[in-house]
């Protein structure tokens, strides 16, 4: 059977996630998110005491490190780290820098591309991260470049965090945005960037409805579902 691939790509809290989510849900496909296989990395030196900049003592642990990606009954995707459930743990905000630094180095990269590519040959898939279209998956069916002005996705993402009760200043937010889009598109290997074959969608002035209806007509253009 014929799988489907879209790939979404762009700088954090553009609303990947969500958007990639609720059309998974809508299509039948598998959402994967990569993102967080990268935080599952960066929360293994956060717990380690390993400097995540530190690309030989990062490349050092990956033998010890063994990440699973599993989908629980709640449909939702798992992260095992050494058959520890580690999904929740991921999310804290001191984990996203780790994320970002480990994500730089070109073994950690390498260590992770099988274990992405595997999952789009045997599901279709909407799977987004930052590196998607142009290189885990370059022959993916539909290629999206989502993106929000900075301000916009801090102001996002100081809502989410209150909504869990965990709010942060939005100066602050917005520093670690910038810092990570900084890091994303400077890295050298595999740096953020739109994919030549990709469509922009920029969602700044549009809202949850608006953006998911414009993804889902880039993608019916795109293939015939
Ligand atoms: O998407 P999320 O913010 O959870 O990703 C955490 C970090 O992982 C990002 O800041 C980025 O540096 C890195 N990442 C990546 N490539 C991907 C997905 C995420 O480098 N495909």
């Amino acid at each position: 059977m014929k799988t489907i691939s879209i790939a979404i790509d762009g700088p954090s809290g553009a609303g990947k996630s969500t958007l990639a989510r609720a059309i998974a849900a809508e299509l039948g496909y598998l959402y994967v998110d990569t993102g967080a296989i990268y935080r599952t990395i960066g929360y293994y030196t956060l717990t380690h005491g390993i400097d995540p900049k530190d690309s030989a003592a990062v490349a050092a642990c990956l033998p010890d490190i063994r990440v699973e990606l599993t989908y629980g009954e709640d449909g939702l995707q798992h992260m095992l780290l050494n058959d520890r459930d580690v999904t929740k743990e991921i999310r804290l905000p001191e984990v996203s820098l780790c994320a970002s630094a480990v994500s730089a180095h070109r073994e950690v990269r390498a260590f992770l591309l099988d274990m992405q590519r595997q999952l789009a040959r045997t599901h279709s898939v909407i799977m987004d991260g930052r590196d998607i279209g142009t290189v885990v998956l370059p022959d993916a069916d539909v290629k999206v470049y989502l993106t929000a002005s900075a301000q916009a996705r801090a102001q996002r993402r100081c809502a989410e965090l209150e909504e869990r009760g965990t709010p942060e200043p939005f100066e602050k937010v917005l520093r670690e945005i910038e810092e990570r889009d900084w890091n994303d598109i400077h890295r050298d290997v595999a740096p953020l960037r739109q994919a030549e074959d990709a469509v922009l969608l920029d969602t700044t002035d549009l809202d949850f409805q608006e953006s998911k209806a414009a993804l889902l007509n880039i993608i019916r253009k795109r293939t015939s579902l």
